[in-house]
């Protein structure tokens, strides 16, 4: 790390703690050279990867299409704001946790899958059945039919 004052490429850490909840570590340092202190905080770069559609296209990852598609499989379900909230945020950090620059709109696809699989089994069967076009809809269908007669 190079001196901020005198650009120095020699520094030394004399102090090192975790901050931000363990997601950065502050460094204090000291330079070799002109003995001039200085802090540098230093966290790992996690950033959400771009969309690769299904066509080839790649789009900005968009929370809100994300939130969209959550929402619509728990409609009139019995899951709270805060649950999808919840599910959106792992997603989100499961994401950008698999360190990759692109990811396909599939990956995200099973991601919330296995979510709102643990959210709520029609939610679940409801997305599954529109984001896996499956060919036999009528399977579907008699699988939703079962699932709401069984908890309602
Ligand atoms: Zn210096």
């Amino acid at each position: 790390m190079r001196c901020p004052f005198c650009s120095f490429q020699d520094t030394k850490v004399i102090d090192s703690r975790l901050v931000a909840e363990g997601d950065q570590v502050r460094r204090r340092r000291e330079c070799n050279e002109c003995g001039e202190r200085f802090t540098t905080f230093e966290g790992a770069e996690l950033v959400m990867p771009k969309v690769i559609k299904g066509d080839g296209t790649r789009q900005p990852f968009d929370d809100n299409k994300l939130k969209a598609g959550i929402l619509r499989a728990v409609e009139k379900r019995p899951v709270s704001v805060e649950d999808v909230e919840k599910s959106i945020l792992s997603i989100q950090s499961k994401l950008r946790a698999l360190g990759e620059r692109e990811v396909s709109a599939q990956v995200i696809g099973e991601m919330v899958m296995d979510a709102l699989k643990k959210l709520d089994q029609v939610a679940y069967v409801r997305f599954a059945s529109v984001y896996r076009r499956f060919k036999d809809v009528s399977d579907f269908r008699d699988e939703i039919a079962r699932l709401e007669s069984k908890d309602s």
